[in-house]
């Protein structure tokens, strides 16, 4: 087992942490006003946290809004070989920060590791992006003239992160966005906030070493009056936002009244769709590392299972003996398959969820429940449940944060298909077939409308090369990789005339 206190030393988190941090400079600890932090693994308390003041965020913001200045000289390539050293300085930090994260969250320390290697990944793909802030030349019409464009860095990116994914989130924004030359202002999730305190350690030690200016990336520790702040806040030329739906309308809708730029990365309510041409062995791996891995709290956790008429009661079955196998417990214990959720308000949506489907009549196969006794001290571990459900319920066109499966049954794909559509989210999607033209029809323009489509895989999992991201109530963003850096620049057309006339462009003559 870990040993956290040594851990928590060793990632300078201390009694009490500060509310914001521009870099070398962190703000004075105030003793008489803090914030304790709960694991939800056993119930302890792990820090406490200044929470920050207007006052706090605006000191903070007005440093990075300074900064840019000086950030946006520094050549991107030489950008990116600080963001090259941040990614060596997280591969030494990785087992104590993803321990952190597994203690501070709740997932699995295996998931709580991936979620390092992530930020480490993405520091190596921000790394080579940093000599590819491409833009194209384009064949002007006008005789002796060139023209192209350029892509330009923003200024400030106000990054909102959920209790999910406490650290990776951040790191898939704050790399590309400082690669871009902007610089950061981060307000990491209320309920996890010492492992975004132990990060700002470790970047803050890198800039120091290379003599970055104060500034560049910053850390705000606030609820989400600091997040509304931010979405308010016009010095603030991206607010990147992750978390509910609920939350993106409302940072949507502050950004769009002041024409700020906004990425958002909200809810799904991912789907498999099993057809009679699947591998059921595969199918049943990726669906149950889908619903229950991390107690389901992923953005793309599995949340429906659309099954063929003809395999259903077969899989039904698969699923139920599985779901007997799963062992609930201390994530950092790896015996473990399911850890808790992140706190008791998490705990009663479960069951308030649960309450719902069975109005609506819903089917449960497997019962969901709280676990109580040894080891189960914190009141937050549950055990992971499966209903059989018509898509029309309420409560299945909603995205519940919990380990909560829903089965529907179909007899076409085409049926399937609007199945899986037919919901507001659309984040992440997968069909189980060996069958080319089934998997084809998923893939095309009639197929699945999520962000992520994906053929005998499970809904959950991303790389970072691919862009992230989904459509309707998901919010349209992406991030991580492909041309997802795009959005952190802001595009310039430029023509140059070396000529000695200037003909005007579509032929319009204007003598005098
Ligand atoms: P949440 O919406 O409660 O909080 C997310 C963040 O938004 C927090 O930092 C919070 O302080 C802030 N916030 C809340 N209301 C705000 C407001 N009105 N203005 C400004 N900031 C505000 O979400 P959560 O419970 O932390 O996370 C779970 C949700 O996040 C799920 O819906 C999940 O699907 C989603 N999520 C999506 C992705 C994705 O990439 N699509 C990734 C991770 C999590």
């Amino acid at each position: 087992m870990v040993d956290i206190q040594q851990i928590l030393k060793r990632l300078q988190i201390n009694e009490v942490n500060p509310a914001y941090s521009t870099g070398s400079v962190w703000a004075e600890v105030d003793s008489s006003n803090t914030r304790t932090i709960y694991s939800p693994v056993d119930g302890k308390p792990i820090g406490k946290v200044n929470m920050a003041t207007a006052a706090d965020y605006n000191k903070a913001t007005e440093q990075a809004q300074q900064a840019f200045n000086a950030w946006r000289a520094v050549p991107a390539p030489r950008r990116g070989e600080i963001v090259r050293q941040v990614g060596n300085a997280l591969r030494e930090a990785k087992d104590d920060l993803g321990a952190l994260v597994s203690y501070e969250m709740g997932k699995s320390l295996q998931e709580g590791l991936g979620e390092v290697q992530e930020m480490i990944d993405i520091c190596d793909f921000a790394v080579g992006q940093s000599r590819q802030l491409y833009g194209l030349t384009m064949q002007s019409e006008r005789p002796l003239h060139r023209m192209y464009e350029q892509y330009h860095p923003l200024g400030v990116v106000g990054i909102i992160s959920a209790f999910n994914f406490p650290v990776a989130v951040w790191s898939w924004n704050a790399m590309l966005a400082l690669v871009c030359g902007n610089t950061c202002v981060w307000k990491p999730s209320e309920k996890t906030p010492l492992t975004a305190v132990a990060c700002q350690h470790i970047i803050s030690k890198v800039f120091k070493a290379n003599d970055i200016p104060d500034g560049v990336c910053c850390l705000v520790i606030g609820d989400r009056e600091i997040g509304s702040l931010m979405a308010n806040d016009p010095r603030v030329a991206l607010v990147s936002a992750t978390g509910s739906t609920r939350m993106g309308k409302a940072v949507a809708t502050a950004v769009a009244a002041r024409l700020g730029k906004v990425l958002l990365e909200l809810g799904g309510n991912n789907a498999i769709i099993i057809t009679p041409d699947a591998n059921l062995e595969m199918a049943l791996i990726g669906t149950v590392f889908g619903a229950v891995g991390t107690a389901g709290q992923r953005c793309t956790s599995t949340r429906r299972l659309i099954i063929h008429s003809s395999v259903y009661d077969d899989f039904k079955q698969k699923l139920v003996s599985a779901y007997k196998q799963i062992r609930i417990g201390n994530p950092l214990d790896s015996n473990n398959h399911m850890g808790p959720l992140i706190d008791t308000d998490a705990v009663k949506s479960y069951l308030d969820a649960i309450e719902k489907c069975k109005a609506e009549g819903g089917n449960f196969v497997v019962e969901g429940g709280v676990l109580d006794g040894e080891g189960y001290a914190s009141g937050c571990y549950v055990k992971p449940c499966i209903a059989e459900v018509e898509n029309s319920y309420a409560i299945v066109q909603h995205e519940t944060f919990a380990p909560i499966l829903y089965l529907i049954k179909y007899n076409t794909l085409d049926e399937a298909i609007a199945l899986q559509n037919g919901v507001p989210q659309g984040l992440s999607s997968a069909i189980m077939t060996n069958n080319l033209r089934e998997a084809e029809l998923f893939l095309s323009g009639a197929g699945s409308d999520c962000g992520i489509a994906n053929v005998n895989i499970g809904t959950s999992g991303a790389e970072i090369g691919g862009a992230f991201g989904g459509e309707k109530e998901t919010g349209g963003g992406r991030e991580s990789g492909s041309d997802a850096w795009k959005a952190y620049m802001r595009r310039q057309t430029n023509t140059i005339n070396y000529s000695t006339e200037l003909p005007l462009a579509q032929g319009i003559k204007f003598d005098f």
